[in-house]
């Protein structure tokens, strides 16, 4: 999916025509009545690059409208800044649009324009914004599609403050819509923060990746109508098939770890292949593999085995025609939605207007619960700090998945970054083939093995003080109170 541009001199009819491929007609009325109510607000305001202050929450709402988001989410959007900027209060936004809407414009409101006074600042502004998500995930989305209209007009702001902002995206906003498992929202932050940190680098990683867009263009379009039409010929359904260029910050972190050699990276291009079900998912791999040998190491089942911030797919790399090497990334529908808009999938709409099931993935409850720990625990919050700002270091699974941790983290952090199972059954770890104890720092590039045993009850105690990464601690803690609580049930008299 191309990042999303916002059409010059964007107007309320442009905004009018994404919502209407997937709203009720009376729902578009109260979209205009906000933009209205918004325009008047804010009438003589102006924003630093010259324009209508409207501009700005307009675009914001176009960036959720683009995303299918729900109305009434793109309405806040539109009424985002009118009680922090303007005479109209909250009271006046409730009257007139209801409670619910009124509710997450003073979420926005409250968690207000976060300020970068120094790194200790952080905390409170951690601590301000897993409040707002703690009360309302939807406060979040719009929040990000907020400050991402505001990275993408930084060239007004003065130098000082473009850096600031940037930075704050890159360290702050970016490494939460990852944990939330919105790659959409991530991609597009860190991308437009990236130019205005490492201005040298950015060129460098562009370079590179138009180079490799450019020269495989064509070849990429025949190998994706040869893969559709094998599909056809195996009676295989699909919905699409398209190439997916890798973002370029994400280039450029790959790009740092394999030492700036772009032969090494298979997923500059990656073509997906989204299908109706999960059968037809396994399906396609076995055309694909039928028709093209697989590279080792390189086939992955996040389907069996989804990534720990829920992500789906099975990818595979394989020596297509003239023996070129082409990452394949396969899905259903559902899967894709979730990719691209984690939680915000729960307020996604498909192309007929019907809502999604909302189903609670596995990463929404641990999100849930994570906050509810860090409201009133300020060392947790410490924590988070730490894996935000630690420098990160790129360990390796025996398999060749990169698994990114904080400077010092142990076998402990990596087993449960693999999954909670997988920390919880740890009984020793090899690193480089060697054995180690568990308390061990990691160092870039190591490979690490981590040995389970399936009947081991849990993780002790003292694994708390090994673990560096909050993650782990939060399991940690989360098994060794479970068990506590198992062990009392089992002990005491059941309650009728
Ligand atoms: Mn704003």
């Amino acid at each position: 999916m191309p990042n999303i541009t916002i059409p010059k001199n964007l107007t309320i009819d442009d905004l009018i025509k994404e919502i209407r491929s997937y709203a009720k007609r009376d729902e578009l009325d109260v979209v205009r009545l906000a933009y209205g109510f918004a325009d008047e607000a804010h009438r003589g305001q102006m924003r630093r690059s010259g324009e209508p202050y409207i501009s700005h929450p307009l675009a914001t709402a176009y960036i959720l409208a683009k995303m299918k988001i729900e109305v009434s989410i793109v309405i806040a959007a539109l009424l985002h800044d009118v009680p922090e900027d303007t005479q109209v209060t909250l009271e006046e936004i409730e009257k007139n649009f209801g409670k619910d809407i009124a509710s997450m414009v003073r979420g926005i409101t409250k968690l207000g324009k976060l300020k970068y006074r120094g790194v200790e600042r952080y905390i409170e502004n951690l601590r301000k914004m897993f409040m707002s998500m703690a009360e309302d995930i939807r406060v979040m989305l719009i929040k990000f599609a907020d400050r991402t209209h505001n990275l993408m007009t930084l060239e007004a702001q003065p130098t000082n403050k473009k850096y600031r902002i940037a930075i704050e995206s890159l360290e702050i906003y970016a490494p939460i819509a990852i944990r939330m498992g919105m790659d959409e929202f991530k991609g597009q932050l860190e991308d437009l923060s990236f130019p205005f940190i490492y201005p040298k680098e950015y060129e460098k990683t562009k370079i590179i990746r138009d180079k490799v867009i450019i020269d495989e263009e064509k070849y990429l379009k025949d190998v994706m109508e040869k893969t559709r039409s094998e599909l056809k010929k195996a009676n295989i359904k699909f919905y699409d098939v398209h190439g997916r260029e890798k973002q370029i910050y994400s280039l450029y972190q790959k790009l740092c770890r394999k030492g700036w050699d772009s032969e090494n990276i298979y997923d500059i291009v990656a073509l997906r292949i989204i299908v109706p079900d999960i059968g037809d998912c396994y399906a396609a791999l076995g055309v694909l593999h039928r028709l093209w040998k697989p590279l080792k190491g390189r086939i992955k089942d996040y389907i069996a085995q989804p990534k720990p911030n829920g992500y789906r797919s099975l990818h595979t790399t394989v020596f297509a025609d003239e023996g070129k090497t082409v990452e394949f990334q396969i899905r259903t529908q559902e899967m894709h939605d979730e990719a691209e808009y984690g939680i915000a999938a729960h307020w996604h709409y498909d192309e007929r207007g019907a809502r999604l099931p909302s189903k609670e993935v596995e990463w929404a409850k641990e999100l849930a619960r994570m906050q509810k720990d860090i409201l009133n625990n300020l060392s947790d919050l410490e924590e988070m700090k730490v894996d935000f700002f630690r420098n990160r270091i790129f360990v390796f699974t025996p398999q060749g998945d990169v698994i990114d941790l904080p400077e010092d983290a142990t076998p402990i952090d990596f087993a449960y970054h693999i999954h909670t199972q997988v920390g919880d059954k740890c009984n020793g770890a090899r690193v480089n083939d060697h054995l180690v104890s568990l308390d061990t720092p990691l160092k870039s590039g190591d490979v690490i093995e981590i040995i389970t045993d399936k009947n081991r009850k849990g993780p002790s105690q003292d694994w708390l003080k090994m673990a560096k990464t909050h993650t782990a601690k939060m399991h940690i803690k989360n098994t060794l109170n479970a068990n506590k609580k198992t062990w009392l049930e089992a002990i005491l008299p059941r309650k009728k």
